[in-house]
């Protein structure tokens, strides 16, 4: 692991300033395989773009007013 280095997975650009996906599952029972599993990736814009871009139904959009 590089230190504190944040890497997309899908590109594997060095994500810096900009704001990213950061995804973390555990895999419960029922899933095929993954039993106890925990997987972590993230994901910089243009790929998070790309992804939902293939997605039946868009992700559910709310506005947020105050940014932290
Ligand atoms: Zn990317």
């Amino acid at each position: 692991m590089e230190n504190n280095k944040i890497v997309c997975h899908c590109c594997g650009n060095l994500i810096e300033k900009e704001d990213f996906l950061s995804i973390e599952k555990v895999w419960g029972y029922f899933s095929r395989g993954k039993d106890g599993q925990k997987h972590q990736f993230n994901l910089c814009e243009a790929c998070y773009d790309r992804w939902i871009q293939g997605f039946k139904y868009a992700p559910d959009v709310t506005e947020i007013t105050e940014l932290m």
